[in-house]
């Protein structure tokens, strides 16, 4: 990539009552002041964080892209990415310092409770860097993919992206084993990448009751919009 951009100064303001209502204990007077608890000490720990950079598509093929001269292979993407002659490759993450708290916990419930905190500083470590890629590249309306999020890009693909990104990922604390996991658990990695059509993995993805979803499954769409050249689904 070019242009490799650290964003390590996110500003860590939890929504607490937004979160106390999702996880279903508003009106539990305890489990709040338990939970409140929690989220004063990881506000005081917190330092979410964000890296991406700018790379160029060199070439496209029915099933992929490559980028930086390295080849991403998914359908979806290739199509996504159609118009677009660059990205924005990225990882965001809640921060090793939310993880090692969040591990210091042995209370099942605690150890939920501090999962949704340590999700939402990977929440909001994403929208500062949609805001901040915006302000720098004027970039537009954008979608994302990430690997692992559909069977079209699975996550082993999360190699040749981390081989665009090259050390932006470690500058953060972030790491991928040789599984593809990502540690800190609670991080994002993808790719960002200017487009006039709205997409969302979950447009694709069957998955039912998903907490995390964030449009609805469309089955015909892979048909519809995404179907063609040799590529699988
Ligand atoms: S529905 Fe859930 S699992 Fe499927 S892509 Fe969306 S967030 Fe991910």
């Amino acid at each position: 990539v070019i242009d490799g951009v650290q964003l390590t100064d996110i500003p860590f303001e939890l929504d607490v009552p937004g979160l106390l209502k999702k996880l279903r204990i508003d009106g539990r007077p305890e489990y709040a002041r338990r939970f409140s608890g929690l989220a004063g000490q990881a506000a005081g720990i917190g330092r979410p964080k964000a890296v991406y950079g700018l790379a160029y598509i060199d070439s496209a093929s029915d099933d992929g892209i490559v980028v930086d001269g390295v080849t991403l292979t998914s359908r979806v993407l290739r199509v996504n990415v159609k118009d677009a002659h660059r990205v924005f490759p990225f990882v965001v993450t809640c921060g090793t310092e939310l993880e090692i708290w969040g591990k210091s916990f042995t209370d099942m419930l605690e150890r939920f409770w501090a999962d949704a905190i340590m999700e939402q500083g990977t929440l909001l470590a994403l929208h500062a860097l949609t805001a901040d890629l915006d302000r720098r590249h004027r970039a537009g309306k954008t979608a994302m993919m990430n690997p692992g999020s559909l069977a079209d890009w699975p996550l082993d693909q999360q190699a040749p992206l981390f081989a665009i990104l090259g050390d932006l990922p470690a500058r953060i604390g972030v790491s991928l084993s040789d599984s593809f996991i990502m540690t800190p658990m609670k991080s994002v990695s993808g790719l960002r990448f200017p487009t006039e059509t709205q997409f969302e993995n979950c447009q694709l993805c069957p998955r039912e009751e998903c907490p995390g979803r964030r449009a609805a499954y469309d089955p015909g769409l892979y048909e519809r919009q995404y179907a063609g050249g040799s590529g699988q689904a």
